[in-house]
């Protein structure tokens, strides 16, 4: 095998969302940044999901979602409230009055550009993701505001990490710290699902 820098792939650009689904029972919502659009006619966009998540089953059953566009106004308490808890213990929607696309799932109204509703056509097994191939049943643009990227996520919402005397890993994604020299190969980050490729050595 050639020589892999990792961090190369860190140069793919990237967007953020929060995909919005409904389990039968109740609304959930979380973060992505796997998604694309793959043809224009006719519409079809590709959104990739980790199996750890709760989503990735209630997408695999109700076949359908909302992708929220997230701008860079977003502040870090959105991404801690949809992407470092799960759908399967918390309820992210409960007391809340959002409105709903036709399809009858909930949209954001803040720090969000777009909204595009999609319908599951395909479901490409990914071993540890599904990606979930969809077509666009509807989609709105309600300003201009630009859409935060990963890159943009990194440098200007996610908080920094003190260095200090911690040892251990720090997840690159969302700065969990694994307290352990130790960081096994197939270790999964308890708060963002990202593997341990995406751990720095503190
Ligand atoms: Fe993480």
């Amino acid at each position: 095998m050639a020589n892999i820098d990792k961090n190369a792939l860190y140069n793919i650009g990237y967007g953020l969302y929060v995909v919005t689904t409904h389990d039968g029972v109740k609304d959930n919502g979380l973060i992505v940044n796997s998604v694309m659009q793959l043809t224009s006619t006719p519409l079809t966009v590709a959104v990739s999901i980790s199996k750890e998540n709760y989503s990735y089953e209630v997408i695999k059953n109700s076949k359908i979602l909302n992708v929220n566009c997230l701008t860079e106004s977003t502040p870090f308490e959105l991404f801690k409230h949809y992407g470092f808890q799960s759908g399967k213990t918390v309820n992210k929607f409960e007391n809340s009055t959002f409105p709903r696309t036709e399809n009858g799932l909930i949209y954001l109204t803040e720090n969000v550009n777009s909204v595009m509703s999609l319908k599951v056509t395909d479901l490409i097994d990914l071993g540890t993701h599904g990606m979930f191939i969809c077509s666009v049943e509807e989609a709105k643009t309600f300003n201009n505001n630009p859409s935060v990227t990963y890159a943009y996520y990194h440098k200007n919402i996610k908080p920094g990490v003190k260095k200090q005397s911690i040892s251990g890993w720090v997840c690159k994604i969302c700065g969990y710290l694994h307290n352990d020299e130790i960081l096994p190969d197939d270790f999964i980050c308890p708060i963002c699902k990202h593997g341990a490729s995406d751990f720095e050595k503190l």
